[in-house]
C-alpha cells in the first residue's frame, strides 16, 4: 500500500491521491496501536494529524516505510530520532496554519476581554445583562507572548494593531537579541518576567520534556492578579488542575484553551463549569485556507516521496 491514512482526515486532495495510488484510509486506526502497526507493516508511507503516535515501535514495524506526512504543525507526536534512524522523511507544511492559528488567538483575546460567550450564553437564554458583560479594552494593556516563532510574530502584529503593548519570551532567540524587536515586541529575559509584566499570556511554544507543565502552580501565582492566559500551542503545556485552581481563586480573571492535556477531554469537569473559562476543540488550523494549504502541501510531498524525490516540505531529522 502506499499511502496509510491513521485518523479521520477528509479532502479532496486525497481522493486525487487515491486516484493514482493505493490509499488505505482508517479514521480510528490511531486509537489501537496494535491494528496500527499491523497496517504500518505494509505502508510505504503514512498520513497522520496530531492523533497517531509514531513511536520508535510503530516505525520498527514498518519496514517499507520511506516518509510520514503530517497535516498540521505541532511534532511532539512522532519520535523524529527514531524516524531520523531510518532514513523515513517526516514532511510538515510548518508555515500553512500560522495565520490561522494567530488570528484564533486574537479571536480568543477579543473574547475574553470583551465577555462575548457569557453575552452570547446569558442573551440567547433571554437575559440582558449589558453591566454583567463589562469587559476591559485593549488598548494601552500588555500582550505577553512565550515562544516567538511564526505563529507568535503573526499574534504579535496584529496586537499591535488593537493598541497593546508586546512583551515576548523565546530563549531561543537569546542569541539573536534583535528578533523580538524586530517583530515589534519587547524581549523579556525570563518566562517569570514576562508573567509578571502582562495583562494577558498567550502560548505559541512546543510541547517538549522541557515545556510540559510549564505553567503550572508556581509560574500561575506569578501573573498578574487580574491576568488571562491563551493557549492555542499544546495542551501539555499547562497543569490544567493549577490553572483551574487559580481561576477559582482570585489570581486570573479567565483563560482561553483551544488545547488540552488530552484530546478530546472527556466527561466535562472543572475547567468546563467555569464561566470564565472559553474552550474550543482544537480548531487552530480549521479553517478552509489553512486545510487547503496543509493537504494539498502534504499529498504533493508523499507522492515525491514515492517517485523517489526529495520533499519540499521535510522536516530537519532530530
Ligand atoms: P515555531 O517553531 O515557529 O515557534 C515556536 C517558538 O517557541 C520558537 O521560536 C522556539 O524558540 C520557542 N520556544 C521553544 N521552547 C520555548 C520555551 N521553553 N519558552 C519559550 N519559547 C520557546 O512554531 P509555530 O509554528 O509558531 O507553532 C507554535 C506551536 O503552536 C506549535 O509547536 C504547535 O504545537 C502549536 N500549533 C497549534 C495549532 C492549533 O491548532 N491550535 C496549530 C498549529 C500549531
Amino acid at each position: 500500500m502506499d499511502i496509510l491514512i491513521t485518523e479521520d482526515l477528509l479532502h479532496p486532495a486525497i481522493d486525487r491521491l487515491a486516484a493514482r495510488h493505493s490509499v488505505t484510509r482508517e479514521p480510528g486506526l490511531w486509537q489501537d496501536p496494535a491494528r496500527l502497526a499491523a497496517a504500518a507493516a505494509g505502508a510505504r508511507t503514512l498520513m497522520i494529524r496530531n492523533q497517531t503516535k509514531v513511536t520508535a515501535e510503530l516505525i520498527a514495524a514498518a519496514p517499507d516505510l520511506v516518509g510520514i506526512g503530517r497535516v498540521g504543525v505541532g511534532l511532539d507526536n512522532i519520535d523524529l530520532a527514531a524516524a531520523a534512524r531510518r532514513g523515513i522523511v517526516v514532511v510538515a507544511p510548518l508555515s500553512a496554519n500560522a495565520v490561522s492559528v494567530a488570528e484564533l488567538t486574537l479571536g480568543l483575546l477579543l473574547a475574553l476581554a470583551r465577555k462575548i460567550p457569557l453575552g452570547d450564553r446569558t442573551t440567547k437564554a433571554g437575559g440582558w445583562d449589558r453591566r454583567g458583560c463589562t469587559g476591559i479594552e485593549l488598548e494601552g494593556k500588555t500582550l505577553g507572548i512565550c515562544g516567538f516563532g511564526r505563529i507568535g510574530r503573526l499574534v504579535a502584529a496584529r496586537a499591535r494593531a488593537f493598541g497593546l503593548r508586546v512583551a515576548a519570551y523565546d530563549p531561543f532567540l537569546a542569541g539573536d537579541p534583535g528578533a523580538c524587536e524586530a517583530g515589534g515586541a519587547v524581549a523579556c529575559a525570563s518566562l517569570e518576567e514576562l508573567l509578571a509584566s502582562a495583562d494577558f499570556v498567550t502560548l505559541h511554544l512546543p510541547l517538549t520534556p522541557d515545556t510540559a507543565k510549564l505553567i503550572d502552580a508556581r509560574r500561575l501565582a506569578l501573573m498578574k492578579p487580574g491576568a488571562f492566559l491563551i493557549n492555542t500551542s499544546r495542551g501539555g503545556i499547562v497543569d490544567e488542575v493549577a490553572l483551574e485552581a487559580a481561576l477559582r481563586g482570585t489570581r486570573l480573571a479567565g483563560a482561553a484553551l483551544d488545547v488540552r492535556e488530552t484530546e478530546p477531554p472527556g466527561a466535562p469537569g472543572g475547567l468546563e463549569s467555569l464561566p470564565n473559562v472559553i474552550l474550543t476543540p482544537h480548531i487552530g488550523a480549521f479553517t478552509q485556507e489553512a486545510q487547503t494549504r496543509s493537504f494539498e502541501a502534504v499529498a504533493e510531498d508523499l507522492e515525491r516521496l514515492l517517485a523517489g524525490q526529495p520533499a519540499l516540505n521535510a522536516v530537519p531529522p532530530a
